[in-house]
């Protein structure tokens, strides 16, 4: 899927996030699917492609580490109505939207699964390099239950859109098979839920969800298959649980507070934060048919999004860049970065979209990064983003050119910018 010759990229402004600032002078050479030099002197390779990129920043591929590429609905109910053919479709078009908005790796957080990846993978429809949860796992009555009270069966999904997307489960023994299964298909880690959640209709949100034995049954499973356990968790108690058990990154995170924040430190864990999410519904969610009960849980939950980031800056916490946004939301997967810049440097934004999130997904070195030997995964932007982040919005549209995996997912350097 390679390029059959080496390709330098030469004039042009480096933004590699290991660095501090953006640097010129540098060359990239790229042979196959991997950077092979990264050198702040010219570069020679025989029959290399010469690429000008005509002074334009170019940057790492950006890393969205909570997506749900599968999501195509606001109000979750309404996939029961989408076929599993229209499902795909949907999400394949969600999946090729990500990537032409400089996304060249997303991290699912439950509904894909390893058929879109493969598909993916195999250049039958164009998206990010894809890291999967399966379906996302939660108990009875939790944030992965969203059946109406009327339904007291759980009827199967098999035959609608809401097939790929969740479990419910409860016991350790459960947990254990559900996990078990999930990684027989072929994901890369699991997902549980241990708090309440916004788009679920009975769970309050400061409810625990899962008792001790069957997180700890998850992070058992998971880690004998060499991969890790995320979970959804908004409050204190249900963060401060979900790692002391052995969790590795909490989803949202919103309510932290700073004992929590010391236990995630203290133990090596990640936030992935989505505060997008919570703007974009507020603004639009209930036009796509979310109830009002969901619309108030959104509500106690979105200022303290803000005060998170502070939280774990201050406790030492890494966080990484999500955006969890559903149906038509996903739009708006970009605009994290100027949300986030409010409160934080621009260095500090694009390393949670690059490094850190290379780390999230176990990559460092190979993501997230220009240096020698990562994936040629790139982005070519016209502007600055240390001085203005919003290049990196707008569905892309500053972006001349997109490098996933050595090969151009779009190239207008050429053209005028
Ligand atoms: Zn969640
Ligand atoms: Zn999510």
């Amino acid at each position: 899927m390679s390029s059959s010759h080496p390709i330098v990229l030469r004039n042009l402004k480096l933004l590699e996030p290991t660095f501090d600032e953006v640097r010129e002078g540098y060359e990239i050479l790229i042979e196959g699917d991997r950077i092979r030099e990264l050198s702040d002197t010219p570069i020679t390779a025989a029959l290399a492609q010469v690429i000008d990129c005509g002074g334009r920043v170019v940057m790492p591929g950006l890393i969205d580490c909570h997506v749900h590429c599968m999501h195509s609905e606001v109000y979750m109910r309404r996939m029961e109505d989408v076929p599993l053919t229209m499902a795909a479709a949907r999400g394949a078009r969600r999946i090729r939207e990500m990537i032409d908005r400089g996304f060249t790796t997303a991290r699912d957080t439950g509904g894909t699964d390893w058929g879109m990846k493969a598909a993916v993978d195999q250049g039958l429809i164009p998206g990010p390099r894809l890291f999967i949860a399966g379906r996302s796992i939660g108990p009875t009555g939790g944030h992965s239950d969203g059946r109406s009270r009327t339904n007291s069966g759980y009827a199967c999904p098999c035959c609608n859109g809401q097939a790929f997307l969740r479990l419910v489960v409860d016991g350790a023994d459960e947990v254990r098979k559900a996990v078990r299964e999930q990684m027989r298909q072929g994901c890369d880690h699991v997902k549980i839920m241990v708090s309440g959640g916004v788009a679920s209709p009975h769970d309050p949100l400061d409810s625990d969800q899962f008792s001790d034995d069957e997180i700890s049954a998850a992070v058992e499973e998971a880690e004998a298959f060499g991969r890790y356990v995320c979970a959804h968790a908004y409050t204190p108690r249900a963060i401060t649980r979900a790692v002391t058990l052995g969790v590795r990154t909490i989803e949202h995170g919103n309510l932290i507070d700073a004992a929590a924040a010391a236990v995630m430190a203290e133990h090596g864990a990640y936030l992935v934060a989505n505060l997008v999410a919570y703007v974009a519904m507020k603004e639009r969610a209930a036009e796509y048919g979310m109830p009002p009960a969901m619309l108030e849980k959104n509500d106690m939950v979105l200022e303290g999004g803000y005060r998170s980031l502070e939280i774990c800056r201050e406790a030492g916490v890494k966080v990484a860049y999500g955006s969890d946004l559903l149906g038509p939301l996903a739009t708006d997967q970009s605009r994290e970065f100027s949300i986030r810049r409010e409160v934080q440097p621009a260095m500090d934004v694009i390393r949670s979209a690059t490094t850190i999130a290379a780390e999230v997904i176990r990559r460092p070195g190979q993501l997230g990064t220009l240096k020698a030997g990562a994936w040629a995964d790139l982005i070519v932007v016209d502007g600055d983003p240390l001085d203005d982040i919003s290049v990196l919005e707008n569905q892309g549209a500053r972006m001349a050119a997109i490098m996933k995996g050595g090969v151009f997912h779009k190239n207008r350097i050429g053209a005028a910018a």
